[in-house]
């Protein structure tokens, strides 16, 4: 199948209130086009000289996710592109993008990325260590940045019940923030979680943002 029959079929499972990321990492312009003209807008990029090489060939309506880990010496690059940052995962990196933001003088919507699969070399914060640094004050601090959720994913395993409790764990996080630092902002609202193999999990346990891949353009060629 193609990318538009693709994209088509997943739409039609996906329950209403929950946003699709099409995850063009690796894949040529020509697919994303294909995609943009089945009404596709949000993309997903992990490199930030990708993204920034395919926001020049795609129009404008575009919006860009970045959902790769950042290395700060890219943020300025990447910023001014960039319509969502999944992957916020240490206080450095939020520092140094609201620094961006304030000298561009643009809000810049983040997610912060949570750590709770099993495997060593993901990156992000464990639960305990998003949960002591966000606080009303840090938040408050920040000036050009806007935190509007959390991002994760769930261990790279067959294991459905293994997978389920990774995106619970990663919804209570959310759910704790919600209540207490982001009770006041209606915004705090993302909770990005599931891709091609493991969506339908994520969703069941409260993802409202799936970032999907494979499934819409095929196997990734590196
Ligand atoms: C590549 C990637 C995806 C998409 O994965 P698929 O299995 O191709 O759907 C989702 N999220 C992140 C963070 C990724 O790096």
């Amino acid at each position: 199948m193609g990318v538009r029959e693709n994209l088509r079929s997943i739409r039609d499972m996906i329950p209403q209130g929950v946003e699709l990321v099409a995850v063009s990492k690796f894949h040529p312009v020509g697919a994303l086009r294909e995609a943009y003209d089945e009404g596709q807008r949000i993309f997903g990029e992990s490199r930030a000289n990708e993204l920034v090489a395919k926001a020049a060939e795609l129009p404008d309506d575009v919006r860009w996710h970045f959902i790769g880990h950042l290395q700060t010496n890219k943020v300025k690059q990447v910023i001014p592109h960039v319509a969502l940052l999944h992957s916020v995962d240490s206080e450095k990196l939020l520092r140094c993008v609201d620094a961006e933001a304030v000298k561009l003088g643009r809000r810049v919507d983040v997610l912060l990325q949570l750590h709770v699969a099993r495997e060593e070399t993901k990156y992000g914060f464990s639960p305990e260590e998003l949960l002591s640094l966000v606080s009303a004050e840090l938040i408050a601090s920040l000036e050009g940045v806007r935190v509007v959720g959390v991002m994760g994913m769930a261990s790279n395993v067959d294991e459905e019940a293994r997978i389920t409790a990774d995106f619970h764990d990663i919804r209570r996080v959310f759910d704790v923030l919600k209540e207490s630092v982001f009770a006041d902002k209606p915004y705090f609202e993302v909770v990005s979680m599931g891709m091609s193999h493991d969506w339908p999990l994520a969703v069941a346990e409260g993802g409202n943002m799936i970032r999907v891949g494979t499934s819409i353009f095929g196997e990734r060629e590196y």
